[in-house]
């Protein structure tokens, strides 16, 4: 596809603006530009043609079924982006007088509560961005509490080894050493290793319930008595919320902060780098620990990002579970384990589960046999699933299962759209045995077929070159 300045004809345009009737004036000398800048050339059709072409090549939830563990790809109703949208929080600026924001302070405080409900938290702040970013500021609170009492030999985080990436390398970023827990046969955490790690440098434990292999650990209280009888503190990694949200709380899990990410559970499309939200909710202890804005608030104490944080991606969360109310938010919670059970039931027939019984929101299989018999790998069938319109689903993630594939179909997915997905998977198991060199070989219908992924995450090239 040619780029937008390759398709430039010099004097093609739409003219719109109305002929100048205010004097002009040339710019002191030094500020205007030396030639006119490069613009493309183009009449109003070439322009949406070309927008529409764009958009045609990227693969949404709005093109088709979106099974990325993990992430929560799920359908964002379109009226939290329209209440987004209306001018009254558009136009807003963060330091207008008290007085004209009343409508932008209700919203942060009525979200906050609902949250809080949810979370069993007492406080929340809306200032970091992302999930990392809120584990790094809850880890934070963490940190500051010990620091406060003088307990300052706290040293270590616990992490179990099925935790998502950005829990250890959170950790790491407040100054911690990370003691990785080992999880059982049963895909939970361990607890006789857990209780072999505790001790007088335990600041805290890391954990996110269900677990990112889509298992609820039921020793979760015993987990959180442990580690607070050992004096650490339990930080809960909420982007899995999707599964317990109205459900089950945090708070009554034995969890003293908590992240999460509003743009996987509540309303902000997740993906395409932000604005994103991870709001860090906490227990009346360690209120007095979370950031503040200088500029808003006054005051000193941490702060991880400018003013509230991203706020219309509150306004989605808020517009969200307004209409969702306090039955539909645990109904939303319920279809998305009960779609990811059948989807799993249905996948059963061949594949073969990391771990027996119930899955929670997501569910991870094990293609190793799979690749021992045939040769194909789970890379091999995700590329594959692409040629038959599907978002393939999480690769090799968590790490402790080989040939790992975690699929997260959501509340959002009709039965009709699991049984296809189904047939599809069911098919491609018959395809890997009948014709693997096609597999290894696929995508054999999408534009990019098998990059060089850390080249091209690593070094993308996203400007036209001179
Ligand atoms: C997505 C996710 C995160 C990180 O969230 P980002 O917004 O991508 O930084 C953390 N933990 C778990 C379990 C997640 O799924």
């Amino acid at each position: 596809m040619q780029l937008i300045f390759e398709k430039s004809v010099p004097g093609r345009g739409t003219e719109y603006l109305p002929a100048c009737d205010v004097p002009e004036v040339s710019l002191p000398e030094g500020l205007g530009r030396k030639a006119p800048p490069k613009l493309p050339e183009l009449s109003e059709t070439d322009v949406s043609r070309h927008y529409t072409q764009l958009c045609q090549r990227v693969y949404g939830v709005n093109c088709g079924f979106y099974p990325l563990g993990s992430c929560t790809m799920k359908y964002n109703p379109r009226i939290d982006e329209e209440m987004a949208a209306l001018p009254g929080f558009t136009g807003i600026h963060p330091l207008a007088p008290e007085a004209a924001t009343q409508g932008c302070r209700e919203v942060l405080s009525t979200a906050k509560k609902l949250l809080c409900e949810i979370t069993g938290m007492a406080d929340m702040t809306f200032q970091p961005a992302a999930g990392a970013h809120g584990e790094f500021t809850g880890v934070l609170l963490i940190k500051q509490y010990h620091d406060a009492r003088g307990d300052r030999k706290r040293c270590k985080i616990l992490v179990p080894d099925s935790a998502h990436g950005t829990n250890p390398a959170t950790a790491a970023m407040c100054g911690y050493q990370i003691v990785n827990i080992p999880s059982g046969p049963d895909g939970c955490v361990d607890l006789e290793a857990l209780k072999a790690a505790l001790g007088e440098d335990t600041a805290g434990l890391m954990l996110t319930n269900p677990n990112t292999l889509g298992l609820f650990d039921r020793n979760i209280l015993e987990i959180t008595r442990l580690v607070h009888g050992a004096g650490g503190l339990c930080y809960y990694d909420g982007a899995n919320l999707n599964a317990v949200m109205g459900l089950a709380r945090p708070g009554d899990m034995g969890f003293d902060c908590v992240h999460l990410n509003l743009h996987k559970t509540f309303a902000t499309p997740h993906g395409g780098g932000g604005p994103g939200g991870g709001a860090v909710g906490c227990k009346e202890f360690l209120k007095a620990y979370l950031p503040k804005s200088r500029l808003m608030d006054g005051g000193d104490g941490i702060q991880v990002r400018s003013f509230a944080g991203n706020f219309l991606v509150v306004v989605k969360a808020l517009a969200y579970l307004l209409t969702l109310g306090k039955e539909g938010v645990p109904q939303a919670a319920e279809n998305a384990v009960l779609n990811a059970n059948y989807l799993l039931a249905r996948l059963k027939e061949r594949y073969t589960p990391a771990y027996e019984g119930l899955c929670m929101h997501e569910f991870v299989l094990d293609l190793s046999e799979l690749k021992k018999e045939t040769g194909v790998s789970a890379l091999d069938l995700a590329k594959t699933l692409i040629d038959y319109g599907m978002h393939p689903p999480t690769m090799y993630f968590p790490l402790i299962v080989h040939e790992a594939l975690m699929l997260e179909p959501t509340e959002t997915e009709s039965k009709q759209t699991l049984d296809q997905a189904a047939e599809v998977f069911l098919k491609l198991w018959d395809l890997a045995h009948e014709d693997p060199a096609y597999m290894h070989e696929a995508p054999h219908h999408a534009q990019i077929r098998r990059p060089d992924e850390v080249r091209a995450a690593r070094n993308p090239i996203l400007c036209q070159p001179e």
